[in-house]
């Protein structure tokens, strides 16, 4: 990894053209609310593929018309972004093998997006938690926030 001090406020916009594109192409919206955050130890590239690959699942979850919605906000002294979309939830079956390589239950997929989301967090010491239901599913990336 290549750990430098960024905003990823500012990663998350210099995104936004591109998951806004893969939206409108699937007829469904992107929402952002980024709050005031510390800069933090990251690599641009590892962070970036891993927004865009809960983006596209997010997407993915979701009919035509569904809105996805990006935040950054702080808790407690850690950051977390969050991707919430508003698809049907993932069922227990599948939240306890999500994550594993080449777990899929998409007729293409290649079942390695949150694999490598995982190995990302992991190699910047953030954590993944999921919360699911029948309106949707989040995913909040915490980080431990850079003081100074
Ligand atoms: P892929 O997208 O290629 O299937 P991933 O590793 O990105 O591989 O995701 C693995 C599986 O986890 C998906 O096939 C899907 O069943 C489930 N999943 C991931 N994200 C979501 C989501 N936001 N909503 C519902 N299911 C999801
Ligand atoms: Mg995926």
């Amino acid at each position: 990894v290549d750990l430098k001090l960024m905003n990823l406020n500012q990663l998350v916009q210099t995104l936004f053209p591109l998951i806004q594109a893969d939206a409108i192409n699937a007829d469904k919206y992107i929402e952002v609310k980024l709050a005031e955050i510390p800069d933090l130890l990251l690599d641009e590239k590892e962070i970036r593929q891993l927004i865009l690959n809960l983006v596209r699942n997010g997407l993915e979850a979701m009919s035509p018309g569904g809105k996805l919605l990006i935040k950054t906000f702080i808790d407690g002294d850690t950051v977390i972004l969050s991707v919430q979309d508003h698809g049907s939830g993932i069922k227990t079956e599948v939240l306890e093998k999500i994550g594993t390589p080449f777990f899929t239950t998409k007729d293409t997929g290649t079942g390695l997006g949150l694999a490598v989301c995982y190995s990302i967090a992991d190699r910047h010491n953030a954590t993944i938690d999921i919360e699911t239901g029948p309106s949707g599913t989040t995913f909040f990336i915490r980080f431990g926030a850079v003081i100074g």
